[in-house]
Parts: C-alpha cells; structure tokens; sequence
C-alpha cells in the first residue's frame, strides 16, 4: 500500500502490527516488564500471587489500553479475586472473576495445585459459595442458607447465614401480610429461627385450606399448604388378565405382567390357558410302560393304551410245577406229579418223566423163593413148561446180586455121560447146565440177567477129609454148590453120622425129573417134608 488514509482500516493495520511484535517478542523469550505480567497471567497465574492488587490491576489495564487482547478485562478479574482470597479479603470476593479463575483451573493442573498447597477452599465449596451468593442475589435466601450450612466456615458463609435469616424471616413475614401463605409457610418452615416454628404454626391454622381430594396414593392434600389429612384410598385393583396386567380401576395404575391361568400339558395336550384357550409348547407325549402277560402297553400318565396284552408265556407243567408263565410267574393247573416206575432190585422207585427216585431198591430176604425161568416140571408135555421156583441163598445189596438155589430138582443127569476121572471143569453136566439147560429154561432177556460166576474149584470147597482135586477153577452162569457154599449157606457139615445137618440140602424131585431117571429116599425128606 503506498497511500495511508486516516480510516479504522489504518488502526486495525497497527495493532496487528503491534500483535506481531508481542508475538515475536514471546516466541524469543526477550519480554518486556509489561509484557512478562501477561505472560503470567496466561499460562502460569500462580505468580499473580506474589503481586499486588495494583500491579495486577495495572498489568490488566496496561494490556487493555494496548488493545491487543479482548480478554483483559477477565484476567484482571483472576488476578483481583485470586488476590482477595489469598489476602482472606473475603468481603471483596468478586464472584463473576472467582467463576472464571475456577473454569481456569478445571483446566490448569498447576492451578488446581497451587490451591492445594495454599490450602484453598477446593473447587467444588466454592462452585457451591457461587451457587448460595446467586441464590442470594435472586432473593432466594433458604437456598442459599443450606448452602451456607454445608459449607459451613468457607469465607463469609457465617456472616452471611446470620444475615440472611433476618433476611429470610422478614421476607416471610411481608408474604404473610400479603396473603401468600404458602411462600411464607416454606420459608418458616425451613428456617432455624428462634420462633419460626410458631410462625409457621400460625401460617397454618389462618390459611383456608384447598383440600384436594385423596387419591390411590395420596391422601386428601392442601393444595395451599401441602398438609395431608387420612390415608391414601390404595388402589382398587382389577386382577391380572391375560393379556393385561392387574390394573387398578381407579387411576389405572398397573402391577406384574398379564398371565395366562395355564393347565399343565397332558401327554396329548399342550399347556392350554383355561381362560382364553390359548396353547403353548408340545404335548408331553405318553409315558409308556411296556405290555405284559395281561396288559397292553400303557401310559403310565394318562392310561392310554396300546396293542393287546402279550399272553402268558407258559411253560408246560412238569411232575413238581404247575403250568407257569415264565414271564410273569403265575401258574394254571396243577403240577403233574411224579410217574412212578415200581422199585426193582437195583432201582429204587423212579419216575420215568423226571428221574426223581423216592425210598430204595427193593430187597430180597434170604431163605424166600422167587419164580424165574420156566422148566418142564409137571411132565405133562401139553402145557409147556412151568415157572421155576428158587430159593434166595444170598443176597448182594450193593451190587445188586442174588445167588439162587432151585427148589425142586429139575432134572436128572450124570455128573459126567462117561465113567472115569474128571473134575467140574470138564463134565458133560457142567456143559449141560450151561448149554440146553439155559437155553430151555431161560429168555434171551433172562439170560443176559444171570451174571457169570467166578467158580471156585479149590480143595478149600471140598471135604475136608477127601484128598480129591476139584480142577481148574471155571466161569459159569449156572453152576453146583461146593461143599463150602452148602456149608456156608444151608447148615451143611460133614460128620460120619448122619445128624440131619444136611437136610435143607435136600430136594423133591418134580415129577419130569423123576420120569428123567430120579430116585428118592422114604426116609430122608426134605426141609418141606417130601421125599427127596
Ligand atoms: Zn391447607
Ligand atoms: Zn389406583
Ligand atoms: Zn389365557
Ligand atoms: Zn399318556
Ligand atoms: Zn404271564
Ligand atoms: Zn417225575
């Protein structure tokens, strides 16, 4: 520009100027007196402590005549409100600049310290010392006495709780003259006055009351005053619903949830609302027991069923058990009992179904006679041979065993067909006995019966007097008794007289044996009293 004209333009051009050279001026660190002060008051206002009220002031003043700063006027305002509480010129606390000093410190840790160790009232008293002198200022004076009470001894707060409740109880005063006996009723009722409680008792008893009618949770209530007279009337209550909560008919005030009355789900069913019908989740399904002998498949919940019974499982009767179900156990009928087979001499009796055998085998007694095998005895030739009756001589329990003696003599043969020397072991009547004898007299089946005997030929069997060899020892299934066993079995002795022993040996000949050639004594019987 190379034409000055004198317009704002121009000083707007100037301090700008002036501004770069503060700048500059900053940025190299080589401050002026002046310039120094501000630069204190921006960025380290804890030295404004060190400085009076007028050099503050002037610091201010020196920057708001340079023009160079808008915000001059507040910085002096740090600085003087700064000076007055730490000088505890509390009087002059000027509120507007302790605000702002306040913002600053929110924002300025250095700050915040400085008050710390200056033990300062900490920033939140003095918001609230703020906060009681604008409610001061507003004439609201019991806001700003509990105020006042909590930060009890925080600058002027006592001096001016005292002033302020003649304020405060004046104030009352002139709202009771003027009618507003609400307003004044507030005000006694909060203020620790010597008689502010009868004033307030006064407010009361002269004001006409504008009752308000009780309601679900209010009781009748003074509209002027507040005062309540009874209980609230409670709510009168609808019950829940379900799709709406209990709900009182009066003010429609609610409670709970709206609920369905549900019925518990059935093995078919879902839970169902009894009131609306409404359903909800899955049947539960049958519980099923599975079927027995004589029940189907059932649900134990509902005693739905399924199918047919199983049927009994039955497992036929046997001689000791009755039919019974091998499932379930129950029996039908009665056991079948034992079919005995008649006891033998080896056998006791025995069931031919089971086996179970009961007592013993059957015995023999000695000396009795027993049918077996059939010889011709009565010689007559048309009516076959009879039964060959014997005598038992021994009897071998364990080894089911008997030794028998015929009774009769049952036919008449030579020892040997041939006269000469020969013992047992090779005689014709031997091979006889064991051959056509058997053969006639017996049954295959009998046969097989008659065990062959170990036949003792010893000179032990023989008399003893005699020095007769008797052979070999043979294998017979019939054979004759040794001297020995006629000994040991029927009494036999021998002795040179005849003393009878021998007479149990003795037999009758049957008639075809007689007509075979046999001959008999009259004299000598038998045990039975015939001829033998
Ligand atoms: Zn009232
Ligand atoms: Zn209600
Ligand atoms: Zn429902
Ligand atoms: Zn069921
Ligand atoms: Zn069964
Ligand atoms: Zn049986």
């Amino acid at each position: 520009m190379k034409i000055w004209k004198n317009t704002g333009m121009q000083k707007t051009i100037i301090r700008s100027i002036v501004c770069l050279m503060i700048l500059c001026l900053l940025s190299s660190f080589a401050v002026s007196e002046d310039v120094s002060v501000e630069v204190f008051y921006r960025d380290g206002i804890i030295s404004l402590k060190y400085m009076t009220v007028e050099s503050a002031r002037n610091a201010a003043e020196s920057f708001t005549a340079a023009g160079s700063y808008e915000q001059a006027p507040e910085y002096r305002q740090y600085a003087l409100s700064l000076i007055d509480i730490l000088s505890m010129d509390e009087k002059d606390v000027n509120l507007k600049s302790m605000t702002t000093r306040l913002q600053f410190a929110g924002e300025n840790e250095e700050f915040r310290k400085s008050l710390a160790e200056n033990r300062l009232p900490s920033c939140e008293s003095l918001v609230q010392y703020i906060q009681a002198r604008q409610h001061e200022e507003a004439g609201e004076y019991i806001a700003a006495l509990n105020i006042y009470k909590n930060i009890r001894g925080l600058l002027d707060s006592m001096d001016r709780r005292i002033n302020l409740s003649d304020m405060a109880y004046q104030q009352a005063e002139e709202l009771y003259r003027n009618g507003d006996y609400q307003a004044a009723a507030e005000i006694f009722q909060n203020l620790d006055y010597a008689d502010s409680a009868e004033k307030y008792q006064q407010v009361l008893a002269s004001h006409e009351h504008q009752w308000i009618e009780a309601t679900c949770t209010e009781p009748r209530t003074c509209a002027v005053l507040g005062e309540t007279e009874g209980e609230p009337l409670g709510h009168d209550w609808a019950e829940a619903t379900c799709t709406e909560p209990k709900t009182c008919r009066r003010c429609g005030a609610t409670e709970g949830e709206p609920a369905h009355d549900w019925q518990a789900a059935s093995c078919t069913e879902p839970r169902i609302c009894s009131r609306c019908g409404a359903a909800e989740g899955e049947p539960l399904g049958h519980d099923w027991q599975e079927a027995a002998c004589t029940e189907p498949k059932i649900c134990t919940r509902c005693g739905a069923t399924d199918g047919e019974p199983l049927g009994h499982n039955w497992q036929e009767a046997t001689c000791t058990e009755p039919k019974t179900c091998a499932r379930c156990g129950v029996t039908e009928g009665e056991p079948l009992g034992h079919s005995w087979l008649e006891a033998t001499y080896a056998s006791p009796q025995r069931c031919a179904r089971c086996g179970a055998t009961a007592g013993s085998p059957l015995s023999v007694q000695i000396g009795s006679f027993v049918s077996f095998g059939r010889y011709e005895q009565d010689n007559n030739l048309n009516n076959g041979p009879e039964a060959v009756e014997w005598m038992v001589l021994d009897f071998d329990s364990a080894n089911h065993k008997v030794l028998l003696l015929s009774r009769y003599g049952l036919d008449a043969k030579p020892y040997n067909t041939e006269y000469g020397d020969i013992t047992w072991a090779n005689c014709t009547l031997r091979t006889w006995l064991n051959g056509d004898f058997i053969s006639n007299a017996f049954s295959a089946e009998e046969r097989a019966a008659i065990l062959v005997t170990e036949v003792d030929c010893s000179a032990a069997q023989g008399y003893g007097r005699w020095n007769t060899s008797g052979g070999s020892n043979t294998q017979d299934q019939i054979f004759l008794l040794s001297f020995g066993e006629a000994n040991r079995y029927l009494g036999v002795k021998y002795t040179d007289d005849d003393d009878g022993s021998n007479i149990r040996s003795r037999i009758t000949p049957t008639n075809y044996t007689l007509k075979a050639g046999a001959w008999t004594s009259k004299i000598n019987h038998t045990a039975d009293g015939k001829p033998s």
